[in-house]
Order: structure tokens, then C-alpha cells, then sequence
């Protein structure tokens, strides 16, 4: 992975978030994932399981194409720091990425200038930053578009050298753990990648951002995947809720896998 971008396939990862409560439990979604979308082609699957299982996830999924990943890194330099796992360490046990930015994480006190230490600190271990960025609220005037570049620019600072090393997923806040019905149309989950897309074409530059595939992620369940990616301009989801159903999570992937 750096194959999780080597290709112009379509990207669909899985955030398990905490939904998975045992060792168990994620060993036998990793293995039905693995039996389920063996030889589809045209896209890449990945999944980031709750810390304690990611390396038994990783060793299980060593043998087959999906890439595993964390959900957090941190961004401290030094040892003194208790509870948090290094991006090195992440590497050392198979990892491919980790998600950064996260609104989840970032309700707990992460800011723009932390997932900008993040980003540098995973990639400077070879882990692919999965970049979340997402506004609080829609905005009629417009606002969530400057809130997003904001992010954008406050998590790229300085960091030209990440083009082809670097996935977006644009989250709406208010999307996320909603059920599909209301998610965002595929028109504006359209306007806010082209945005992105601009923006990193500034930040980065115009051949660069081409690079950087921008997801989708906030509601993405079987019945509005396929709709999101044809209409929806986007490179593939991130997914909370639904990639714990096994079934659900596959019938995603099929989606994303056919229209590219
Ligand atoms: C997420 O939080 O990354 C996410 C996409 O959640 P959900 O699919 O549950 O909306």
C-alpha cells in the first residue's frame, strides 16, 4: 500500500471503530472479508480495527491484498508518552496506515495543528495518512468550505513532499454513524471533492493533488454506495458503522468495485 494508492482502483476502508468488542470478533470479520471479496477486481479494501486486534488482524490478512491499518497514531516524539502507539511501532507489526484527523478524535481535543503532527509522524514511517477532514454543520453561506481548507491547509503545512503518499476522506460531521437515508446527496458530496481536489492542487500542486485519491465517508451503507460513486465524483468511502456487517460491507465494496 503504498499499493493502497498505487493504482487508479477505487479505495473503500473499513473503520471498525469500537464496534468490535473482541479478539475473536475481529478475526472472523477479517476472515470473511478476505473470503468474500477474494478476486474482486478494480478496487482496493482496507480496514482500520480497534488498536488491541490490530496486529492479529494484520498477521491474518498478511496473505491477501486487504490492507490493514489503525485508526490513530500518535504524533509525540520521545517514549514518555503513556498509552500512545508511535507510527513506527504501527509499521512494525504489518500496518499501512493510519486515520488521521478523525472528528471523532477531534471532539477529544485533537486539533488541526496535532493531526498535522500525526500526518508527518506517520508518513515519515511509511504509514499512508488517511486525512479526515469534515465540517460541523452545512453551511447556506458557505462556511464549511473555508472550514475545510482550513483543515486541509493546517494538516498540509509544509508538507509538499506527501503528494502520492496521502489519501483525503471528506466526513461531514453531521453524517456520521447516520443512517443512509440522511446522508448527503451525491451532488454535494460532489462539490465538496472538487473543492478538495482544488485545494490540494493549491496546497500541493496541480499535478500532485491528481495523486491524492479523495474519499468519501458519513452514512455510506449498501443502499446510497452505489449512487455516491457514480454521481458523487469520489475515489471510494470510508465506512464506520457499516463495515461491521459483514454482508453490507462486502455489497459496499461490490459498488464501488463495479463502476470503476
Ligand atoms: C466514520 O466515522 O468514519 C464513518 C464513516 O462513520 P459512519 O459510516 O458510521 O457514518
Amino acid at each position: 500500500m503504498m499499493a493502497l494508492m498505487a493504482s487508479r482502483k477505487r479505495l473503500v476502508i473499513g473503520n471498525w471503530k469500537k464496534y468490535i468488542e473482541s479478539a475473536d470478533a475481529a478475526l472472523e470479520l477479517a476472515k470473511g472479508l478476505k473470503r468474500k471479496t477474494r478476486g474482486l477486481a478494480g478496487v482496493d479494501v482496507a480496514v482500520a480495527p480497534p488498536m488491541p486486534f490490530v496486529a492479529a488482524v494484520a498477521k491474518t490478512l498478511e496473505s491477501s491484498p486487504i490492507k490493514v491499518g489503525a485508526q490513530a497514531v500518535s504524533g509525540t516524539e520521545g517514549a514518555p508518552h503513556t498509552g500512545e502507539a508511535s507510527a513506527a511501532m504501527l509499521k512494525s507489526i504489518g500496518v499501512n496506515f493510519a486515520i488521521v484527523g478523525h472528528s471523532e478524535r477531534r471532539a477529544m481535543g485533537e486539533t488541526n495543528d496535532s493531526v498535522h503532527r500525526q500526518l508527518v509522524e506517520a508518513a515519515s514511517a511509511g504509514l499512508m495518512p488517511v486525512l479526515c477532514v469534515g465540517e460541523l454543520e452545512h453551511n447556506a453561506e458557505g462556511a464549511h468550505f473555508s472550514f475545510i481548507e482550513e483543515q486541509l491547509r493546517s494538516a498540509l503545512a509544509g508538507a509538499q513532499s506527501l503528494a502520492g503518499k496521502l489519501v483525503v476522506a471528506y466526513e461531514p460531521v453531521w453524517a456520521i454513524g447516520k443512517r443512509a437515508d440522511q446522508a448527503p446527496s451525491a451532488a454535494t458530496v460532489r462539490e465538496m471533492a472538487i473543492f478538495i481536489r482544488k485545494t490540494l492542487a493549491e496546497v500541493l500542486s496541480r499535478q500532485a493533488a491528481l495523486k491524492v485519491p479523495v474519499l468519501y465517508g458519513g452514512a455510506v451503507e449498501a443502499e446510497n454506495a452505489p449512487t455516491l460513486i457514480t454521481d458523487g465524483d469520489v475515489a471510494g468511502f470510508l465506512v464506520g458503522h457499516a463495515s461491521v456487517d459483514l454482508d453490507q460491507f462486502v455489497s459496499i465494496v461490490k459498488a464501488a468495485s463495479k463502476s470503476s
